[in-house]
Parts: C-alpha cells; structure tokens; sequence
C-alpha cells in the first residue's frame, strides 16, 4: 500500500492528542506515563507551563527573519550557552544530524585554515549514532542504516567504545577529530568511563586533532549536569546539541571554542531556520527552567532514586535485567528478553519507553518526572517481569 506519509518508520498504532507533564492522552482517552520524552526531546515534559507562554508571545511577535539579520534571541541563547559551557561561539541549526554535520564541517575546515588541509579523518566509536544524513551516517557505526545509500562520504573510521590503545593506534597527523557520545543513546546508553574520556583529550592534544562530544541526546540536563562531559571534567572543542535543547521544538546548534571555529568565516556555513526567533524563544525558555536554582539537583537526586528502584526491581526479579547501565534520568535496561516484547508488554501497562540497540530498552523520562510517577513505572515493569516469570 502506497501510503501519503513516507513509511521509513514502523509505527506502533497510537495517535495522541494531548500532553500534560509525564503524561499523554491518546485520541482513543487512553493516558500514558511517557518514559520516552519524544526520545529524550521534552526534557520538561508536555505543555510546560513557561514553554507555551514564552512560546505563544514569541508566536504573536515574529517567527522568522532568516540568518541575514541579526537575532536578539538568539544571541541571548548564544550568550547563555557559552556563559554555561566551554564554549565561545554557537551555530545554530533545527536538528541533531545538522549539528554533527556543522560539527564535522567546523573541524575540517579549523585544519584548512590553519594550513593543514590533509587532516581529514575523522575517528568515531563503535556502536555511534550521529543522524541520518549521508556524513552523520558515515560517522555513525550502523551498517544497516547507511545499506542501499552510498557512495559514502569518506575519511570516517571506527574504533572500539572505550578502548584507549586501539584509539591512540589510528591516531596520526592526518587526523581532524575524534568523535564521540559521552553516553552513546542509540547503540544503547553506554557512558563512557571518565578516564577513557581524559584519554580521548590527550590524544587530541598530543596530535593536534579536535575533539568532538556530540550530546545531542546526553546533553542539556539529561544526566544531571548541563553537559555530560562535566561529570568526566574533560571539555571537547566542539559540541553538538539537539533534543533537549528546544524542549520539543526543533533546535539544533554546534557549539565551539574560539580557536576551533577559526576556520567559520562569512559564507562558510549556513542554514536557513537555524535559531530563528520562535526556535530561540522555546530553546531560552528551556534554559530560564534549567538554570533556575536547584533544578539541576532534582535531576540528580531523581536520577538516583530511578536507579535505586530499578536495581529493587531486579533484585526482586532476577530473571529480568542482565544490566541496568547509564547517568541520571538516561537509563537503558537489558532484559533477557527481547527489547520489543518488553517495552510492548510496558505500554499495554500504560508506560511508554524506547527500544535501542543492544537489546536494550531506554527509559528517559522527563527531567520534571516526580518520585510517585517513578514509582508509578516501576509498578508496570514489576507488572511485566511478573508476566513474563509466569510465560516462561
Ligand atoms: C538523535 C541523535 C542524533 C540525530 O538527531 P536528529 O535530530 O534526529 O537529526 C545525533 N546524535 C545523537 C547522539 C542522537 O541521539
């Protein structure tokens, strides 16, 4: 069947048509506790108070003036991300794959213009997900997303997640950048040991490559700090940001330090919507939320109580994770079960997760999710490890 909506997903046969919180309504009054954040993207929940305000004033002011002028949203959220990361200067785009593709086009063209141009390769790890688009998937590491679309763009290779030796040993002077998830989302939320991470900054600097954190999935609270790379105290020269960031609303950017974006004159780089005024009003709301006091914390001790009550679940039921892995509120499960029986029998249970690779099902619930819709989880997941005890 030929359908209007070009069928490149499988989709499960839910429509909702409304969020509030933790929570959303299907069109048939069905109500779903949503441990998926439309994969990690509405880090405050559903209809956010302060996100529809901001959003809806920007609405009736101006949506769009394009990248020819200047944009006092969006300089404002620059401002705020550097004054809150390594960085001193932001592109902004509308997604993730565009930010690891700027990100990519930042290094290369940093080693052009300091008069290397032969450093081009670029080094990622296995398992990695970097987007969709012909370069993000050459440097991703998924065969079958990449099968029936190339020729692929080239100067990409992969070495194991968390092995120093086999890093340092495709290091060379021909490198451009090392590229990695601090936690990897996609390959199924593997973080990366902090030592690995120092490791991966010394190598940089010993061959003068740069190094690329993409958080797009691991950033913007998802862990409890701002920035994954904070637990770890190593800083990348380059970041992509996505999911998170606009709370919902498309927004993506590319954060740098100075010295990296030296190659990013006018007429570089570009993009159309990239941080328009309606992107920059829902991203500055994200963060007026984010930064306030003790928010941050919440996120911490939130994290650390889903942790606690997973690891009660499967002390209970030690037939049902082989591993419970992750940071903060970005937590992956390996069943022994298959990921697709499990999180079918979870959303019959009203709660709704994202599968992964590995086998592995992600719970990445809203950075606002409170202690009794934790608890509210751990009851459907009890609720299936029963089930499945009784099928076995
Ligand atoms: C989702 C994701 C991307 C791609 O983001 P899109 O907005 O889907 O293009 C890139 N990197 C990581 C780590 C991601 O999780």
């Amino acid at each position: 069947m030929v359908t209007t909506v070009m069928p490149t997903y499988g989709r499960i046969d839910i429509a909702f048509d409304r969020g509030e919180g933790s929570y959303l309504y299907a069109t048939d009054g069905r109500r779903f506790l949503d441990f998926a954040s439309g994969i990690a993207t509405n880090s405050l929940g559903h209809a956010h108070p302060h996100l529809v305000k901001m959003v809806q004033e920007q609405a009736a002011k101006l949506w769009h003036v394009s990248n020819l002028y200047h944009i006092p949203e969006q300089q404002r959220l620059a401002d705020r991300l550097c004054e809150n990361s390594f960085a001193n200067t932001v592109f902004f785009c509308n997604s993730g794959a565009e930010a690891m593709e700027g990100a990519l086009k930042v290094a290369r063209k940093y080693h052009f213009a300091n008069g290397e141009p032969k450093r081009e390769r670029v080094i990622a790890c296995s398992r990695a997900f970097h987007g969709r688009t012909l370069a993000t998937l050459s440097a991703g590491d998924s065969d079958k997303y990449r099968e029936g679309f190339g020729p692929r763009p080239g100067g990409f290779e992969h070495v194991p997640f968390g092995n120093l030796n086999e890093l340092r040993a495709a290091m060379g002077d021909d490198v451009a950048a090392i590229v990695i998830e601090p936690v990897q989302g996609e390959g199924g939320i593997f973080p990366a040991d902090y030592h690995y991470l120092h490791g991966l900054r010394a190598a940089a600097d010993e061959f003068g490559a740069l190094l690329v954190f993409d958080e797009v999935q691991c950033g913007m609270g998802r862990t409890g700090k701002l920035w994954a790379y904070e637990w770890a105290g190593v800083a990348p020269d380059v970041m992509a940001l996505a999911k998170g960031l606009g709370g919902g609303f498309p927004v993506g950017a590319v954060l740098a330090t100075e010295k990296a974006a030296s190659g990013m004159v006018p007429g570089t780089h570009g993009s159309t919507y990239g941080g328009n005024p309606m992107a920059c009003a829902a991203a500055n709301a994200v963060l007026d939320v984010m930064l306030a006091d003790g928010f941050l914390d919440q996120v911490i001790a939130r994290g650390e109580y889903l942790h606690s009550a997973l690891a009660a679940v499967g002390a209970r039921h030690p037939g049902l994770f082989e591993e419970i892995r992750g940071k903060g509120l970005m937590v992956g499960l390996k069943g022994h079960a298959a990921n697709t029986e499990i999180w079918t029998r979870l959303r019959d249970h009203g709660l709704l997760v994202v599968g992964a690779g590995d086998n592995a099902v992600r719970l990445l619930p809203p950075l606002t999710v409170s202690e009794s819709e934790i608890d509210e989880a751990m009851a459907a997941i009890e609720a299936v490890a029963g089930e499945l005890e009784a099928a076995a």
